[in-house]
């Protein structure tokens, strides 16, 4: 399981290695990584890029302003947003599509399957996909936030099977290596457990947003669906020969021997839950109103919500056909009848399909 057996590689490219000084895109590090895009492409394989560097990029045009503040860094990414592809755009003589996406996109199931389609059809035509986060529109509440756990949703969403995250240092460590010099880098890890989440320190670079923690996150989302996933030194030069040559240069992620359904992942890792239901059963198959003991939040219907036993424990994530409003005026009615007849007319709350049931990893 290397680069060399991968067909579709989704590689994540940070700030830090874009604009490394913050004062506009710079060449220095970029030059290998398009080289080995170029390499994998030769060999038949096909890529997708997600680039960070937008707010970094943009930064130099605004030395005035105080760019702590979110208007200030929306308005960064939308400058240095088309500096960071026209940089890229450069080192390729075949062409390359822009995509930029929220959370809120990847959370609708439509919009979902819309960026699938898109993604696969760019592929087809032999076009490079660069992928961002649409920095410029997006609010605490629709966005994914660092572009590690955005790459592997694109991972996912464009069914790929090998994913490259290039960060600033070799791999995992087993503790912090810049305060513990015999710190040992871990050459492969088999499942996501606390222990390995514990070995992760602070953020790794100053420039950028993601750190190790959403680097393992990361590469939980995307081992889960199957894909094989590296953390590899995007600074050191050797990283990208030796990937092309079948070896490990950094830490690898071993992928899941039976990986989620589509729509189970999707549910798991790229929806998020819009409110709660508190159920009486432990485990069921779909839930009618009747099974529902309380209501926690507002939600439409069509959106995800959290299924939790009275004793608080989480029990699934799933779609629920009804909003949270008609749940709480059923609620208040005569049960019997109005159950009966809204039942009839929308079917379940939560249909057997829906469902993506928390369970231990299976492999
Ligand atoms: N989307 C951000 C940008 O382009 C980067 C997020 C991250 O560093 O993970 O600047």
């Amino acid at each position: 399981m290397s680069i060399e057996t991968s067909q579709r590689i989704v590689i994540k490219i940070g700030s830090a290695l874009i604009a490394p000084e913050q004062d506009g895109c710079r060449s220095r590090y970029l030059l290998n990584i398009a080289q080995f895009i170029v390499q994998c492409r030769a060999k038949g394989k096909e890529v997708l890029l997600v680039s960070s560097g937008a707010v970094a990029a943009g930064s130099h045009l605004f030395k005035n302003k105080d760019k702590s503040s979110v208007a200030v860094k929306k308005a960064m990414a939308a400058a240095g947003q088309t500096e960071m592809i026209s940089t890229w755009e450069r080192f390729f003589d075949f062409p390359s599509a822009q995509l930029l996406l929220t959370h809120g996109d990847l959370r609708d199931r439509d919009r979902y399957n819309s960026i699938r389609e898109t993604l696969f059809t760019l592929l087809e035509q032999g076009i490079l996909p660069i992928i961002n986060e649409n920095d410029a529109v997006t609010t605490d509440d629709l966005k994914v936030g660092d572009n590690d756990n955005l790459s592997a949703m694109v991972a996912a969403a464009a069914d790929a099977d090998c994913l490259i995250i290039c960060s600033d240092v070799n791999g995992l460590y087993d503790k912090d290596p810049n305060k513990n010099p015999d710190a040992r880098l871990l050459d492969t890890v088999g499942e996501l457990t606390p222990e390995i989440y514990a070995m992760t320190g602070g953020p790794t670079s100053s420039v950028g947003t993601g750190g190790m923690r959403t680097k393992l996150q990361a590469a939980e989302k995307a081992t889960s669906h199957g894909i094989v996933t590296y953390i590899v030194n995007g600074f050191n030069e050797d990283t990208f020969s030796e990937l092309l040559n079948g070896a490990n240069p950094g830490t690898r992620f071993l992928p899941y021997d039976t990986p989620m359904q589509e729509a189970v992942h999707w549910m798991t890792h790229t929806a998020s839950e819009q409110g709660e239901l508190i159920v009486e059963a432990n485990e069921f198959d779909e839930l009618s109103c009747d099974d529902i003991v309380a209501v926690n939040g507002d939600f439409s219907a069509g959106e995800t919500v959290l299924v939790r036993n009275e004793d608080g424990q989480r029990l699934a994530k799933a779609n629920s056909n009804y909003s949270s409003c008609l749940l709480n005026f059923i609620a208040q009615q005569d049960k019997d009848i109005v159950t009966e007849k809204v039942q009839d007319s929308i079917g379940p709350v939560i249909s057997q399909n829906d469902i993506a049931v928390f369970e231990e990893r299976n492999s």
